[in-house]
């Protein structure tokens, strides 16, 4: 039996979707019902070993005999047969870090366990990932109240602004498409990719999600491999299809254990009341979000304050029914702000070229927009017309006076050109 640490057998702060282990034996605290469980498991015969990953040892704010001190603190407190640790961080590419499996292969190796019959516990899908690498069964727990409130429960919604069918916002929610982003933070990515699955999956029927789950597996991984050969921190915002929090959760779960190695994978929840404990669970897990389809100004404030990394707001749809998009892009830009939330906005649902420019006047962070636009936001018909007058004087005057007796320059590579067609005039 392989147990996770943090989060598992010690509670564990976790801010942000960063955890933050205990730093001391003084502040270690076991969870409730884990001496327990472990006794049990131990008296059933399981040899129980801890596999952690303690990254903030190479981050150089928690040191390697603090960490030792708790992990000793633990054995003498558990009935644990060993404890094994990861000090690295990602960028060490070390192959014990977890969700790579290395921990565990090699507790297999010493304590000659059977890895096919091994089960592993963890909070986070980086441990359920190492185990399904490595062959195990895996669990993957939950807090308790997000285990009480995904149980089904009358629907709050309002009667006036009933839920429409997913399926009906496809037409916008439909990547991938090109996004355009401020870069008001240096270094930072420069854009989002989208994904979401193909309109016809909402109409399989039950029997085919399988083979379906595992095309669109194929599909997200192609565009993983897009954004690793031309810009490896791009962010791909994968939208969940299922419908249901309990539901939600678990397929949130599969795509952070098939694509979170990926490190810009941002989960897409639609905002909602249920969808709010699907959020937080996803930070809780470790997984980035990206709150979609929203229409109001409430409905981002929401979404961000439960956690979203993304909050992504639709430009057309809310003028449709008569609001104005712009001043609520703004008004939601002012109060992330004044709050200091962290959450970047994306405005998606654009359908005119000067939505895009409105989009961003109003504080977006990012606009998705068709890929149609992208070439028109470079023309303009009087760009067109100065262009093809300097052509036509340039032929002239080159025709007028050629060089040596030689025919007409072909045009030429001017670098820059417009500081060469500026010092002319036009
Ligand atoms: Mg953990
Ligand atoms: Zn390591």
């Amino acid at each position: 039996m392989f147990l996770d640490r943090d989060g598992t057998l010690i509670r564990t702060d976790v801010v942000d979707g960063v955890s933050h282990p205990p730093d001391s034996v003084d502040v270690l605290e076991l969870l409730p019902g884990v001496p327990e469980a472990l006794a049990r498991l131990k008296t059933a015969g399981l040899p129980l070993i801890v596999v952690t990953n303690q990254p903030d040892v190479a981050r150089g704010t928690q040191t390697r005999e603090a960490v030792e001190a708790i992990n000793a603190d633990l054995q003498r407190r558990l009935p644990l047969d060993a404890v094994l640790c990861c000090y690295h961080d990602d960028g060490d590419d070390c192959a014990c870090r977890k969700p790579r499996p290395g921990l565990l292969i090699d507790a297999a190796e010493r304590l000659d366990v059977d890895l096919r019959r091994a089960f592993l516990v963890g909070d986070r899908w980086r441990n359920t990932k190492a185990g399904r690498r490595a062959g195990c069964t895996t669990i993957l727990l939950r807090q308790p109240t997000t285990a009480a409130a995904t149980k089904p429960r009358p629907t709050s919604r309002s009667p006036t602004w009933p839920r429409r069918p997913r399926s009906s916002y496809a037409a916008e929610r439909s990547g991938p498409g090109e996004d355009l982003r401020r870069q008001r933070q240096p270094g930072r990515h420069r854009g989002v990719a989208q994904a979401r699955l193909p309109e016809r999956h909402h109409d399989q029927p039950v029997h085919s999600v399988r083979e379906e789950r595992r095309a669109f597996a194929d599909h997200i991984r192609d565009i993983i491999a897009l954004c690793q050969r031309y810009e490896g921190n791009l962010p791909l915002s994968v939208e969940l299809y299922a419908s249901g929090p309990r539901e939600m959760l678990a397929q949130a779960e599969r795509f952070l254990a098939d694509f979170g190695d990926y490190d810009n994978l941002v989960v897409k929840v639609p905002i909602g009341w249920d969808e709010l404990q699907v959020i937080r669970e996803i930070k809780r897990m470790g997984g980035k979000v990206n709150c979609t389809c929203c229409m109001s100004y409430n409905q981002a404030l929401i979404a961000a304050q439960s956690g979203a990394d993304y909050v992504s707001l639709f430009w057309g749809r809310i003028r449709d029914i008569g609001y104005d998009s712009s001043s609520i892009v703004r008004q939601v830009r002012q109060t992330f702000k004044e709050w200091q939330y962290p959450s970047e906005i994306i405005v998606g649902s654009i359908r005119q070229m000067i939505d895009i420019n409105e989009a961003f006047q109003a504080g977006a962070d990012i606009v998705t927009v068709p890929p149609k636009f992208l070439p028109l936001l470079c023309a303009h018909p009087k760009t067109d017309e100065a262009d093809a007058e300097f052509m036509n004087d340039f032929r002239g005057w080159s025709s007028a006076e050629p060089m040596n007796g030689q025919p007409a320059l072909a045009p030429p590579d001017l670098t820059p050109p417009s500081l060469t067609r500026g010092a002319d005039g036009h």
